[in-house]
């Protein structure tokens, strides 16, 4: 049953439970809803990199912040457009688009992002965008160009947020993400594990997720990928068995939605990916490149694809077609 009446407590009960009795029961829930085995392969693709004047404690393109990311303006959208069919070629069934900004403004650069979501809406592939906050008439100006989600992390629980970010809200999250699910843009929202917060914070983090009036469709969890230069660089990795909880609670939780093994892949090894798999994860992303921060090569991916027998999963998009089209 889909439920967004979660209980704290009945979430820590799920997140404390026996790690093995906690992935046999997201697998099983994942069974009931999803189809086990496929994995839809996304690309992300930094559009307008570095030179952020936010503050976020983990991130290498805040300008505040002396990293070896070097600010780059806006890509111009043949150049996106070109990414993005050489991502479809390799595979990936949704491509998006993040640029370095607070939040949107109504300018040239609104104009041209758009132009690119409508160039690969074309495409045949879910199209998704992370640019900052937004009002609800840009997300209606998104939405008509064609965009399929729009990502907004919550980042962490909303205790811990002003450890990690002072520029803004935890409430201004929420009411991005509110802006976006009114304009019929599906939503995805996640966020990072390994940032100083305690168990309690992820915990409180999914249940601000699962208890959304709707559950957001697709749910990234990240592993920190500490930079050097930004004040989380010397943060501890997290351990495998910290991912599978969070990925097998938010399975429970959400059963629905693609819960994507994001960030940190690249620390971990086929087990342990294939036991995130098994928790419940369907969804990774593709490229040697997460925005700035480093990804395992399509090369190793369609080889752990092939090991496991993981099959890439059709685009929701092309899905929801072939359906209409049945009747
Ligand atoms: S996470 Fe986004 S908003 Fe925060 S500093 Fe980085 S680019 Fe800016």
């Amino acid at each position: 049953m889909i439920r967004n009446d979660w209980k704290l407590e009945e979430i820590k009960d799920i997140f404390y439970k026996p790690v093995l009795e906690l992935v046999y029961e997201a697998a099983t829930i994942h069974r009931q809803y999803n189809e086990t085995g496929e994995v839809q392969v996304c690309t992300l693709l930094s559009v307008k990199t570095g030179g952020c004047a936010e503050d976020c404690a983990y991130c290498p393109q805040a300008a505040r912040y002396h990293t070896n990311v070097k600010a780059q303006k806006l890509l111009a959208v043949d150049e996106v457009l070109k990414n993005a069919l050489e991502a479809k070629e390799s595979g990936s069934t949704r491509f998006c688009m993040g640029a370095a900004w607070r939040e949107i403004r109504d300018n040239r650069d609104f104009d041209n992002v758009l132009e690119m979501v409508k160039g690969v809406n074309n495409m045949g592939m879910e199209v998704c965008a992370t640019l900052g906050m937004l009002t609800p008439e840009q997300a209606e100006k998104l939405k008509n160009a064609g965009l399929y989600a729009y990502n907004h992390n919550l980042d962490t629980s909303a205790d811990h947020y002003d450890q990690i970010i002072t520029t803004r809200k935890y409430s201004d999250r929420l009411d991005t993400l509110e802006n976006v699910r009114k304009s019929g843009i599906s939503v995805c929202s996640g966020g990072i594990i390994g940032m100083g917060e305690t168990e309690y914070d992820r915990i409180s983090m999914l249940h601000t997720l699962a208890t959304l009036p709707q559950h957001p469709e697709s749910v990234p969890v990240n592993a920190l990928v500490p930079v050097e230069g930004t004040p989380l660089e010397n943060q501890e990795k997290v351990s495998v068995w910290e991912m599978v909880r969070m990925i097998a609670t938010a399975r429970v939780l959400m059963p629905k939605a693609m819960v994507r093994l994001s960030a940190g892949r690249v620390r971990m090894t086929t087990e342990e990916q294939a036991l995130c798999f098994l928790a419940g994860a369907n969804s990774i992303f593709a490229g040697d490149k997460l925005l700035t921060t480093p990804n395992p090569g399509t090369i190793e991916d369609k080889a752990m694809f092939q090991l496991l027998g993981l099959k890439p999963r059709k685009s929701f998009k092309i899905e929801e077609l072939e359906e209409i089209a049945l009747y």
